[in-house]
């Protein structure tokens, strides 16, 4: 069976065949100017010009969804309201098309990765914003109306932070990549003379992630350590729901690599667990330059 996966962010647009259950190639492109049609004009010719026989179409996008996943009640980043997505995609390619939230196709890549193993684990995508997918026993978890797991809008601290969602302290304050740049960026531009190997080898206003972890000032493991105290508080939190044994970490911010494992596993080895005899989740970093939004949406486009 050939599935086409996309994975449809604010800016770019990725997309990969799996074949059997294996992502063949991915391939990045901007995402249209313009509006919606140019959006479904990309993905059908993208499947017309494929040159393999595809069966079945899945689109992961940063949306809030109805429960059957038929309308995009809301996407914030593209500017959607009230899309009938999957319906006009299918439309207008001729095949099976299955749309899910982005994150949650992200969860179902890393579960694919690893083997489609039988237990519990959430995943948070740590990007412009932070994502989350929940798969319970090995099934995704969708909820009655389409937001199981918006994990990057729990509240993990009390420092009065305003979150791009209209709330306060949500975990996306602390542990998205934009939030972990905008802390540096401003250090570094206030005290540049505190900030020395960092500003020598990256300018401040191109920094990325994995510059948080390349620099060894005091101030940037002080961000990754409150970056991964709201990661443990938030696995706190979904444990006592769900009792997840893994805990996968995707997105940008995952190119910080080992020093943001080693982080979170102190976070949570500190983090107060039930009875305390509670055990703490295997923690699974999803490197940042593999496509499991592309995986996990191709994957899923294969059971509906
Ligand atoms: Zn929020």
């Amino acid at each position: 069976m050939i599935t086409l996966g996309f994975d449809i962010g604010g800016t770019k647009v990725a997309y990969g065949a799996v074949v059997d259950g294996r992502l063949i190639d991915t391939t990045q492109v901007p995402v249209p100017t313009g509006d919606y049609g140019a959006l479904i004009a990309l993905i059908a010719e993208t499947v017309r010009g494929s040159g393999t026989s595809v069966d079945a179409v899945g689109v992961g996008v940063a949306a809030w969804m109805s429960a059957d996943r038929e309308v995009v009640h809301r996407s914030a980043s593209l500017g959607w309201d009230d899309m009938p997505l999957r319906a006009d995609l299918a439309r207008a390619i001729d095949l099976p098309v299955t749309v899910v939230n982005d994150a949650d196709a992200a969860a179902w890549g890393a579960h694919v990765l690893r083997g489609h193993p039988a237990g519990t684990s959430m995943t948070l995508t740590l990007g412009t914003d932070v994502g989350g997918g929940v798969i319970v026993n090995g099934l995704l978890i969708t909820g009655s109306h389409g937001i199981a797991g918006e994990l990057g809008h729990l509240i993990v601290s009390t420092k009065g932070r305003e979150c791009r969602c209209g709330g306060t302290d949500c975990l996306a304050t602390v542990a998205s990549g934009t939030a972990l740049i905008n802390h540096v960026r401003a250090l570094a531009a206030a005290r540049p003379g505190d900030f020395p190997a960092l500003l020598q080898s990256t300018d401040p206003s191109n920094l990325g992630p994995a510059d948080v972890a390349r620099a060894s000032e005091a101030e940037c493991a002080v961000l990754l350590a409150e970056a991964a105290t709201g990661i443990a508080a938030a696995s706190a939190i979904v444990s006592r729901v769900v009792d997840h044994d893994t805990l996968v970490l995707a997105g940008g911010v995952s190119a910080i690599g080992d020093p943001l494992r080693q982080a979170v596993l102190a976070a949570l080895q500190a983090t107060p667990r039930i009875g305390n005899v509670h055990p703490i989740p295997e923690v699974y970093l999803i490197p940042a330059n593999v496509p499991v939004g592309v995986l996990g949406a191709a994957d899923l486009a294969t059971r509906s």
